[in-house]
């Protein structure tokens, strides 16, 4: 007669715990559905039956004092918890005698609809009536799936439990497992007279259009949440979110750089030197520039606020413009003639390299070229 405790391999100090995971690894080995040769089978039953007197904390006493020195049918011992047994084994999942019958009514999905933004959307904020394919609540039932005037009944078979328990033969013996209700898929009630307009499932497929106020500030590839947009659930549960995925188009001019926005100035070179006014059309509307004598080429101009409104709020960032000097290519003999002579006059220095500029404006012009 083996020892329990040598059977499960664990020690006399061994935790209820401890007990239970050496049965169930060994279950594993073992059982005959796993393990179909007779040797298994001898050793199943001995772990199985150390496991029922060493799971029982009255038994263990008992046994640790001298008692149950059988392995079958002992006092109080044997196969009394098949329960036990199979919740060991699988870990509760088949145990199933509590639990309760499922809600027909479930939370819906989440839908996901993309929209497509243009600068201007992001830097003002837009609004949008997106179409959406979802779910909506069943007018004609409002969502209880059946015929007005009539109710879910408790199931027949399971008697409003939602699960049934059946009766396997086993090499254990008989084994009774709790498994979903067939005839009521698990929900304890049937619906005698499902409503004509959603077939039962108080809800119905929808089109429907949903205005959504976008904020300034996205960008491209983020998703803004609506919750309760999304489509309602089974049985008139509650609304998934609808989530809007931005796409924002590249614009003609503009380009985006954190909060503000980038342009490029073109300025023929007589201007460049001797300056002048201008006016751009910013998306905010035409915005006066100056241009002072002897601006640069790669010069940065700053028009404050007009940039994009920080999608977390604040103040809208600035709109730089950054100076793009075009040298004349196309000289007739008379222009030529007169910037000869304003080299000879002015006595140019001959091209050279002049100090590195790692400051913000060699930084930005890198900037502009690459974006
Ligand atoms: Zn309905």
């Amino acid at each position: 007669m083996a020892d329990h405790y040598e059977v499960l391999g664990v020690s006399r100090e061994a935790t209820p715990d401890e007990i239970k995971k050496a049965y169930r690894r060994l279950a594993r080995e073992l059982h005959p559905d796993v393990n179909p040769g007779e040797d298994a089978s001898e050793r199943f039953k001995l772990v199985t039956h150390a496991y029922d007197v060493l799971s029982d904390p009255e038994q263990r006493q008992r046994y640790d004092m001298g008692g149950d020195s059988s392995p079958f049918g002992g006092a109080g011992g044997g196969f009394g918890g098949f329960g036990d047994v199979f919740e060991a084994f699988f870990g509760g999942a088949a145990g199933g005698r509590s639990g309760r019958p499922r809600s027909r009514r479930e939370r819906g999905q989440d839908a996901l609809v993309r929209v497509t933004l243009d600068l201007g959307d992001v830097v003002f904020g837009a609004h949008r009536d997106v179409e959406v394919d979802t779910a909506v609540l069943c007018d004609t039932c409002e969502g209880s799936c059946c015929q007005p005037g009539t109710q879910p009944v408790t199931c027949d078979i399971c008697h409003g439990a939602g699960h049934v328990q059946r009766t396997v033969r086993s090499l254990l013996g008989n084994v009774v497992t709790s498994q979903p209700c067939t005839t009521c898929q698990g929900y304890g009630t049937t619906i005698p007279y499902p409503c004509g307009t959603c077939a039962g499932q108080g809800r119905v497929r929808a089109r429907r259009t949903v205005s959504v106020d976008i904020p300034a500030g996205v960008e491209t590839g983020l998703r803004l949440q609506l919750p309760g947009s999304g489509e309602v659930g089974p049985a008139g549960g509650p609304n998934g979110d609808l989530y809007l995925e931005v796409t924002v188009t590249p614009h003609e001019v503009f380009s985006r750089d954190g909060d503000d926005l980038l342009a490029t100035l073109e300025v023929s070179m007589p201007d460049a030197v001797l300056g002048t006014e201008t006016t751009i059309e910013s998306l905010d509307g035409p915005v006066d520039l100056e241009i002072r004598p002897g601006i640069q080429a790669g010069d940065v101009l700053t028009i404050k606020g007009r940039g994009i409104t920080p999608l977390r709020g604040g103040q809208r960032g600035d709109l730089r413009v950054g100076v793009h000097v075009v040298t004349p290519t196309r000289l007739d003999a008379k222009q030529r003639a007169l910037i000869e002579d304003f080299a000879k006059k002015t006595k140019a220095p001959a091209p050279h390299l002049a100090e590195f500029h790692q400051g913000l404006f060699a930084k930005l012009r890198d900037r502009f070229r690459n974006g």
